[in-house]
């Protein structure tokens, strides 16, 4: 790839505590791309995005994005470079309305979208807008997650499972939705346990295995090192 990568992850340790869980996470991501992590339970995704964002309190090794060194920033210096996190528990105010839940984050960037830019998005949102956090279904609450991030400006997307638990038609929905964002030019990590899913909307995937990451498939590839990809995942 031509370009110089937008994120560039070298070497990347981690520890909760004393326990040591990343191992030297190497890999990157040009600008527009979308790339999946994939890999079995503990092999340390969650916490490639968590040190990433920054909030792994000890972590060590190289992240950089666009050209600037992170790995000493705390994470709401890093968040105003303009990364969006969104996690696996999707982070919902249960006693805010989607509109407030929309206004919370900060804007850290000019160009994110607009409210109204994000109902078209996602409809459903506009149609509950008044609703409290805990009304929504599992599916409108990651269309929040990921809607509200939008509105930061963040060009950098980390998203943790994204589809975990949602129905197949509302899959498909965040699927379009992440077609949608790159060719708006958004940057997108993807975690992800389903591979399908992530076949359908991902350039590469790299596969992590006990806090490394130790192989990388171009999306076009991946049906041919299916059995490979099987054994890695276990399934
Ligand atoms: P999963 O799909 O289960 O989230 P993952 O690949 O995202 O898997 P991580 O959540 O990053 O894996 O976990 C990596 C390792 O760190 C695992 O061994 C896990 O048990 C451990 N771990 C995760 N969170 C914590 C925590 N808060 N405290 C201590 N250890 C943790």
């Amino acid at each position: 790839r031509a370009s110089a990568p937008l994120l560039g992850i070298s070497n990347l340790e981690a520890w909760y505590g004393e326990s040591h869980v990343l191992h030297g996470v190497t890999f990157d991501v040009a600008p527009g791309e979308v790339v999946t992590l994939l890999g079995r339970n503990g092999a340390g995704k969650t916490t490639t995005l968590r040190s990433i964002i920054g909030i792994m309190s000890k972590r060590t090794g190289s992240v950089t994005f666009d050209g600037v060194e992170t790995i000493r920033m705390p994470s709401r210096a890093i968040a105003r470079l303009g990364m969006g996190y969104v996690p696996e528990e999707r982070g919902i105010f249960a006693s805010l309305s989607v509109y407030e839940n929309l206004m919370l984050p900060p804007v850290v960037k000019p160009g994110g979208l607009t409210v109204e830019q994000i109902y078209e998005l996602f409809p459903n949102l506009r149609e509950r807008s008044g609703s409290q956090g805990t009304k929504l279904s599992g599916g409108e609450q990651q269309m929040l997650s990921i809607g509200r991030i939008l509105r930061t400006g963040a060009k950098l997307l980390l998203l943790d499972e994204p589809t975990e638990g949602l129905a197949p038609v509302i899959v498909q929905q965040i699927g379009r939705t992440i077609e949608r964002l790159k060719r708006d030019g958004f940057t997108i990590v993807l975690v992800e346990q389903n591979f399908r899913f992530a076949q359908t909307v991902a350039d590469r995937h790299y596969v992590m295995e006990q806090g490394k990451v130790v192989d990388m498939i171009p999306n076009a590839e991946l049906d041919r090192n299916i059995e490979k990809l099987h054994r890695y995942l276990g399934v």
